[in-house]
């Protein structure tokens, strides 16, 4: 895979120390590793996370990985998720070697449950969910089992096919495994395995209408496909003694289960539930809103598949929960662009310019991408009419301002260098347009003029400009860790995350842009198009600034 950075020689993380010793132990002849998601929402960042850990460690080593659906809640599952979620894997640039789906092992799962009732550890229980809750006891107190416990097994056998064949109501029974009532993990205490819910299934149907728990679905379909190292999140780790109970009770194949820490972002929250309110109360404009961490939302933006697994690359794999930096990601996109980006003049507020003594226009040449040569160079129009920036001039400048003022010179990238010799004022006293003398043996290339100018300015040609929209974005939420803030996170969202410019000016090369195509404005950032052009307007999302100025704005507030 062609990425940022080349493979340097690091140390292992403990995953990778893991498979490495299992392969040298010649405990598997190669590994097989599964990428989980429950189709009820839209990848993140998190995931993309996930899912390089769990290819990557397949490519590193020669194995492969499944894409494997948990969907097993028919509730909140949608067919909408699975198709968003395949090409997020694929654009990530990974290729699984099965699409499975939890839901085709149902009869083998149930299957599992009968094996563990007849083995006398599993038993109907027609207690509330209250009532099993109150039952169970507490960390330091054991839980004590109930009269539905005593049930024998040809009961049970028979009750459970009949919660299968639809003759209870929702919640009415529960299937529970017979582990410990006294076991210090209150995951052991009698799970709850299976449950009844009539719902329609979006793969099923209504042919179910009994459900496996994530705990005796989860593990059973690692095992169903051999799944030599099923990874999984820090919260699952209680879940393990669990997971490899029912391994040994029903004999099935011995995956084995490692957790890591989930990652979590500054200024943003990660959990598909959450981001879907920001959705369904329209505080974005959908899963794919350049705003949103979702990998729909960050390809919209403007990231690269590069630069998102090297972004995992540098989080590495860790065993304590923390928060990482959104700057960092930020870092990570910027090194990519910085590389790739086509470079083009857009002026955003612009300040008409008169070159007085020109005449005519010409078309200059200005290089695609100083940082790669290969890309050559584009043509530009200049006239004796440019925009400017309008913050690129002031009338009364302080001492190290280098840009334009009255008197003083610059140069126009890749073009010439010029002087303002008079501003023109409507009635308000604002200033409307400069007039400027330029130097005509100052032309970029072969500049002949002996004058040195420390500022270089981007512009446009006024009668060859193109009006596009630009979109800059900041962060969704005002405060670092808004899902840990007191009450709603949605009451800390930044009201300031999007600004419009609906009619900035740019070159006319940019006419040409692609979706696939990744731009730097001059001095402005890079950005790309967004799928909200039409033929009137296009329309530029801003992907990152060109550096860091959040930090240094949080010092001056
Ligand atoms: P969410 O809480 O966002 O809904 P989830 O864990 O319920 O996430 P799943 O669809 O079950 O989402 O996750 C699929 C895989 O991605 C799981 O293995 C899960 O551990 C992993 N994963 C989910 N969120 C993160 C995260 N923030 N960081 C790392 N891995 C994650
Ligand atoms: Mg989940």
């Amino acid at each position: 895979m062609n990425d940022i950075k080349k493979e340097e020689e690091k140390s292992l993380n403990f995953i990778e120390e893991i498979v490495e010793e299992d392969l040298r132990q010649g405990k598997y002849k190669t590994i097989l590793t599964r990428f989980p998601p429950e189709p009820n929402g839209y990848l993140h960042i998190g995931h993309a996370k996930s899912i390089c850990l769990n290819f990557g460690l397949a490519l590193k080593y020669g194995g492969k990985t499944n894409l494997r659906f948990d969907d097993t809640n028919p509730v909140t599952e949608d067919v909408e998720y699975v198709e968003s979620i395949k090409e997020d894997v694929r654009w990530l640039g990974f290729q699984w070697a099965n699409e499975f789906y939890a839901s085709d092992y149902f009869e083998q799962i149930y299957g599992f449950a009968v094996k563990l009732i007849q083995k006398g550890l599993a038993y109907v229980d027609d207690s509330s969910s209250e009532e099993i809750a109150s039952q169970k006891g507490t960390p330091t107190e054991p839980g004590r089992r109930n009269k539905f416990a005593e049930r024998t097994v040809e009961e049970n056998l028979q009750l459970f096919s009949d919660m299968r064949e639809g003759k209870y109501k929702d919640g009415e029974k529960v299937l529970r495994a017979r582990v410990d009532m006294a076991s210090p993990n209150m995951q052991l205490r009698d799970p709850v395995i299976y449950r009844i819910k009539h719902a329609h299934h979006h793969r099923t149907g209504d042919k179910w209408c009994i459900y496996p728990m994530y705990d005796f679905a989860h593990g059973q379909s690692d095992s169903i496909e051999n799944i030599t190292h099923s990874i999984c999140t820090l919260e699952f780790v209680t879940h393990r003694p669990l997971y490899d109970w029912f391994i040994k009770e029903l004999e099935i194949f011995p995956s084995r289960q490692y957790e890591f820490a989930r990652l979590n972002m500054t200024f943003t929250v990660m959990s598909k539930r959450k981001l879907l309110q920001l959705v369904n109360e329209k505080f974005v404009s959908g899963w794919d809103d350049p705003r949103m961490p979702t990998i729909s939302g960050l390809r919209r933006r403007g990231y690269t598949p590069e630069s998102i697994r090297f972004f995992a690359e540098k989080i590495g794999v860790q065993k304590r929960d923390n928060l990482i930096d959104v700057s960092l990601l930020e870092f990570c996109i910027r090194e990519h662009l910085n590389k790739i980006a086509l470079r083009k003049m857009v002026v955003f507020e612009p300040l008409k310019i008169v070159i007085t003594n020109y005449t005519g226009e010409e078309i200059l040449k200005s290089e695609n991408n100083p940082e790669d040569a290969d890309t050559g160079h584009r043509e530009v129009p200049f006239s004796n009419e440019l925009y400017i920036e309008r913050e690129d001039f002031m009338e009364n400048p302080p001492k190290k301002f280098f840009r334009l003022a009255p008197g003083q010179k610059v140069r126009l990238k890749s073009a010439y260098i010029i002087q303002c010799d008079e501003m023109i004022k409507d009635g308000n006293g604002n200033v409307t347009e400069l007039r400027c003398t330029y130097l005509p043996e100052s032309k970029s290339g072969g500049d002949q003029s002996g004058m040195k100018v420390q500022g270089t300015l981007h512009w446009v040609s006024v009668k060859h400009a193109i009006h596009i929209e630009v979109r800059s974005y900041d962060r969704l939420f005002r405060v670092e860790d808004p899902a840990n803030e007191e009450g709603d996170f949605k009451e800390y969202i930044n009201p300031d995350s999007l600004q419009i410019i609906s009619s900035a000016y740019a070159e006319p090369g940019l006419k040409n842009a692609k979706f696939d195509e990744r731009y730097q404005f001059l001095r402005k950032g890079y950005f790309c198009l967004d799928k909200d052009s039409s033929e009137d307007k296009m329309v530029f999302n801003r992907t990152v600034t060109l550096r860091d100025t959040w930090a240094k704005e949080q010092k001056k507030g």
